[in-house]
């Protein structure tokens, strides 16, 4: 499957998309993750996001999405995969559906973790004093919130009208979370093979055009694409752990 991680720092995303990568057999493709590396390793990547990280602030796009399609296209990611952190904003989310319609393999579903802000700095703030990472001390954490609640946030709204978005109750044990985001997907998947099929039908009575219309949201939608561009596959299963 194609998913996205959408959600507040903190959310848990990291520790499920370990969860669901091992689930699904598909990479998990972190950003925060790439440019920690790259920021440990001291490379010219590294150097261009450092203060960015330790600000708490977004790396600029360009150096993202190209950093992300370059992954994408890595031959592991030819059957899936979960992205974890990225898109970040809606030039990045834009990107990622110019480049995975081009390639016809368009997102599967989009996850949104959500967190009272109380809980989501509570967390950070514990993983702080475990991790001592550059970007947790608590202004950084609240800058990181904020950064979250004016760039990421509208991507609910994005993928919410693209009718792709499952919004996850991130409070409570990891492996019920782990449930709920299976339970999510297949919902997820059974939305998809209806509108596989009604599109299907649409074409086998001659009345439809492939385009989304005569779909059973009776919009003109189809998940993951605006009409006239490639709709996911459904032929995905979501088996239980
Ligand atoms: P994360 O581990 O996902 O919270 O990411 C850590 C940091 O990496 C963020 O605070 C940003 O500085 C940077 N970063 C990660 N992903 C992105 C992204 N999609 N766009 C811009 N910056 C990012």
């Amino acid at each position: 499957m194609r998913i996205v991680l959408l959600g507040p720092p903190g959310a848990g995303k990291g520790t499920q998309a370990v969860r669901l990568a091992q689930h699904f057999d598909c990479p998990h493709v972190s950003t925060g993750d790439i440019f920690r590396s790259n920021v440990a390793e001291g490379t010219e990547l590294g150097q261009a996001a450092k203060e960015y990280l330790d600000k708490g602030d977004l790396v600029p796009d360009e150096v993202v999405i190209a950093m992300v399609m370059d992954r994408l296209g890595s031959p592991d990611c030819a059957g899936g995969f979960l992205l974890d952190g990225f898109p970040r904003t809606v030039a990045q989310a834009e990107a990622l559906d110019l480049n995975l319609a081009a390639e016809e393999t368009p997102l599967h579903s989009v996850l949104c973790f959500e967190a009272a802000d109380e809980e989501l700095f509570r967390r950070l703030a514990g993983r702080s004093a475990e991790l001592g990472r550059s970007d947790d001390g608590e202004e950084t954490i609240r800058h990181r919130l904020e950064v979250y609640a004016t760039k990421t946030r509208p991507l609910v709204d994005y993928y919410m009208h693209r009718r792709l978005l499952s919004v996850v109750d991130a409070v409570g044990h990891v492996e019920d979370i782990t449930t709920r985001i299976l339970d999510a997907l297949r919902a997820a998947v059974a939305r998809l093979t209806g509108v596989a099929d009604a599109v299907s039908n649409a074409n086998a009575n001659g009345n439809g055009n492939g385009n989304g219309h005569g779909n059973d949201y009776g919009h003109g939608y189809t998940p993951g694409a605006e009409p006239g561009t490639a709709t996911a596959s459904a032929a995905v299963t979501v088996r239980t752990l």
